[in-house]
């Protein structure tokens, strides 16, 4: 049982009483609502974070307080458009569970017992134990290890403790979401591009749930009368029920259905000849390799349960479409062939010369943003990220978390880590087999979560820093968009409530409280810090070294965005940014074309092809050396297996669940209520279960209990359930303990290619209770 220390508890669920108005209807789900009568309104634009779409939107604030979030027109990335999940975001600043102040654990890791401390004590205890920790490590820094998930803060997050504490241990959420499908576009295309769903004519979705899990303009173009959709499945989902074709499809499977469209276009000829001539590297091993491993429509039906004639259509469709798309997805990785699969995608697109042109994958022209210099300190001893070991390519970047937790827990890390700072990351839930994460944070001898919402992960922590959320602080100027570039700014809408804080500020502070302790710590044991302190003295040392951790921080955001806008694009942008929270060099004459639709840039200045040098690489040597496959290739072990009264057990999300970060949103719970098992009704009948009765569900790692949902929307040995339920945290009153969670059970498996975690992968015994 989770429990606050009693006479804090009253701190972390605050009293706050406000009038929260949304749309009309999510207004029945507010919270307490009073204002006094008069009211000064005030729309202010912000970028919505619910999600990493980032639609613009713009804040009613009345007397302070923030009572409806609108749509904003000018943005051509959401087009006047936000879902229910933006909508529901006001209720993230007034939640009433919300982390208010700094805590500080005092009972067991886990136990939830914290006591609220002042921000400065909060920093002084992280001193200790941080200094402490490098000391014993002699400055290797990379004994603290940071992860941030999705979000405008994570650049100015990696320069603190990657630039300027000198950590090589970063992770973000790219190994358990989308790094296989940006790594096989980058190294077959050599940019990850944009997909131009509004443009094609004919769209081939395999998997990728738009209008169950993402509604977003282009979710809406997918919809478009002269398009022909096609959408593989083995679930019918709300995106298959809307398709023009639904194939439904045997799990794991995709990669089959690829090589078998490659194979029918090489056979036939129907690939774009002149593109290939002019555009591809190793055709002539693309195609030998796939004409002699025979992928033909009949192999491929054995495999993917599609019947051949379809397949065969399906792909003569496509080839014969002038602006063919096959959608390359936005969603986590399902099974070891991934990578390969995502490959197949983009060479499908590749051979259709679907390309850097209208209605394929664009390159476009992003508008680039001047980058502001900051000194970042040498450390002799900092050793490199060891979680790409035995990976191919992986994210130098984010790196891999499951290898990294697997090293971690198993002690065969080259050094240990010793302690952890956690942001917008809920480790205890997004990543499968939770009793590893648990074990790896119960190994931490510190760890600090930032974070917004008491949540399973926060109540693992030493210590709690409570941020602001993003309605409360202006981020730092992004630029969005390829195809209709524009500048994005994030205004702050209200000022944080509570003790909560900016991301910046928290790290201002954390910088003042560890920078000499820590350049004290460098000095006993790095000789060339010793030198250049005999040179110039410990102050200039300290100064001409970049060991301020505070530096960056040194003005606010939004001095810092003032500066960087005025001085690269003029007062113009900047006012636009402030007024509009958008800037385009087309805003000015944006054409409103009625029913709620708008012409941002006109057709002929839209960036649908671009001079970019680039070739589409058939084979990739670097694969074969490290014996992967350099084209991609079916093997058996790929073959979709399940042992007898067992399932595959299948994993999604709804619209109204961001990952876990929205689980305790009232106005969201509302609308989908919980999460439940969706099993074939057939075999449902067999077992006895009836729609709303409990079922265990077991893996091999663990068990959860939930509601069932007989469907013949879903295959016999294939059971799904959504992901963002089931959460341990009893501080998130309204989300605790409500439906299952999906990582509780699934098995912890990565691919090879880019070590990301495969969700796809386990199988799972059923009973009813
Ligand atoms: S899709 Fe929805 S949740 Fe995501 S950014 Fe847009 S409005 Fe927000």
């Amino acid at each position: 049982m989770k429990i606050i220390e009693t006479s804090r508890r009253k701190f972390l669920q605050g009293s706050i009483s406000l009038c929260v108005y949304a749309t009309s209807s999510l207004a029945n789900s507010c919270i307490t609502i009073k204002t006094t009568a008069k009211r000064d309104a005030e729309d202010i634009p912000y970028l919505c974070n619910m999600c990493r779409n980032k639609c613009a939107g713009f804040a009613r604030v009345e007397n302070s307080t923030i009572t409806k979030l609108n749509p904003n027109q000018y943005f051509p990335k959401s087009r006047n458009m936000l879902c229910p999940k933006g909508n529901a975001g006001i209720q993230a600043v007034y939640d009433k569970d919300r982390l208010k102040y700094p805590l500080i654990r005092i009972g067991e890791r886990g136990s939830g017992r914290f006591k609220r401390v002042t921000w400065d004590e909060a920093n002084e205890y992280i001193k200790d134990k941080l200094v402490k920790i490098i000391d014993e490590q002699k400055d290797n820094r990379s004994s603290l290890a940071y992860c941030n998930g999705e979000g405008f803060n994570k650049d100015e997050y990696i320069k603190f403790f990657g630039g300027k504490i000198g950590s090589a241990n970063f992770l973000d959420e790219g190994s358990i979401c989308l790094n296989t499908k940006l790594g096989a576009t980058q190294l077959t295309i050599g940019d990850v591009g944009e997909m131009d769903v509004a443009g094609s004519d004919y769209l081939i979705i395999s998997g990728a749930n738009r209008y169950e899990s993402l509604i977003t303009p282009d979710s809406v173009d997918m919809l478009h009368t002269k398009q022909k959709l096609v959408v593989l499945d083995p679930r019918c989902t709300m995106t298959a029920i809307k398709a023009d074709e639904f194939l439904p499809i045997n799990p794991g499977t995709d990669l089959a259905f690829c090589l078998s469209m490659v194979y029918i276009a090489i056979k036939e000829k129907l690939y774009n000849a002149k593109y290939v001539k002019e555009q591809f590297d190793d055709f002539d091993k693309l195609q030998q390799h796939i004409l002699s491993h025979k992928y033909t429509a009949k192999w491929a039906e054995s495999k993917t349960h599609i019947p051949a004639e379809k397949i065969e259509q399906v792909t003569r469709e496509f080839f014969s479409a002038k602006n063919p798309l096959y959608y390359l997805g936005r969603r986590s990785v399902w099974s070891q062939n991934d990578f390969q699969f995502r490959r197949a995608m983009v060479l499908i697109n590749a051979l259709a010369g679907s390309v850097n042109r209208k209605g394929g994958i664009i390159f476009g022209k992003p508008i680039k943003l001047n980058q502001e210099e900051i000194v970042e300190p040498l450390y002799n001893a900092a050793e490199g990220r060891f979680d790409l070991d035995g990976i191919i390519y992986g994210s130098s970047k984010g790196g891999s978390w499951l290898n990294f937790r697997d090293k971690v827990i198993s002690k065969t890390a080259p050094y240990p880590v010793n302690a952890m700072f956690i942001r917008k990351h809920n480790l205890m839930q997004n990543m499968p087999n939770i009793a590893k994460t648990r074990k790896m944070l119960e190994m931490m001898d510190l760890v600090v979560v930032l974070d917004t919402m008491p949540s399973d992960t926060a109540m693992m922590a030493d210590v709690i820093l409570p941020e602001c959320t993003y309605l409360e602080r202006e981020d730092m100027v992004v630029s969005f968009n390829r195809l209709e570039p524009s500048l994005a700014l994030r205004n702050e809408v209200i000022k944080p409530l509570y003790e909560s804080k900016t991301m910046q500020d928290i790290l201002k502070g954390l910088g003042k409280k560890l920078s000499v302790p820590l350049f004290e710590v460098s000095a006993k044991y790095d000789e060339d810090l010793q030198d250049s302190i005999a040179e110039l003295g410990k102050v200039k040392a300290f100064e001409e070294g970049g060991y301020d951790l505070a530096e960056l921080y040194k003005h606010s955001v939004a001095r810092r965005n003032k500066n960087l806008i005025i001085k690269q694009f003029g007062e113009a942008v900047y006012n636009s940014l402030k007024t509009k929270g958008v800037w385009h060099p087309f805003i000015e004459k944006q054409k409103d074309l009625g029913n709620n639709l708008y012409e941002y840039y006109p057709e002929e200045k839209r960036y649908y092809s671009v001079d970019k040098k680039y070739r589409v690489k058939c084979y990739i040597e670097k694969l074969a050396k490290n014996g992967s496959d350099a084209l991609p290739t079916w093997h058996d072990s790929y073959d979709f297996k399940v042992a007898k009264e067992s399932f595959r057990m299948i994993t999604g999300r709804y619209v109204t669940s961001t990952q876990t970060a929205s689980t305790n949103n009232v106005m969201l719970r509302d609308i989908e209520a919980t999460n439940h098992i969706w099993i074939n009704d057939s075999v449902a009948k067999k077992l006895d279960i009836k729609e709303g009765d409990s079922v265990a569900v077991s893996s091999p790692i663990s068990r959860v209990v939930i509601k069932a949902y007989p469907t013949n929307k879903i295959a016999p040995d294939v059971v799904w359930f959504a992901h963002g339920f089931g959460m341990d945290s009893e501080e998130l009153t309204s989300a605790f303990g409500n439906g299952a969670c999906d990582n509780q059970i699934i098995e912890d498996s990565f691919e090879k290619v880019y070590g990301c975690a495969t969700m796809h992968h386990t199988d799972v015994q059923i009973r009813k209770l």
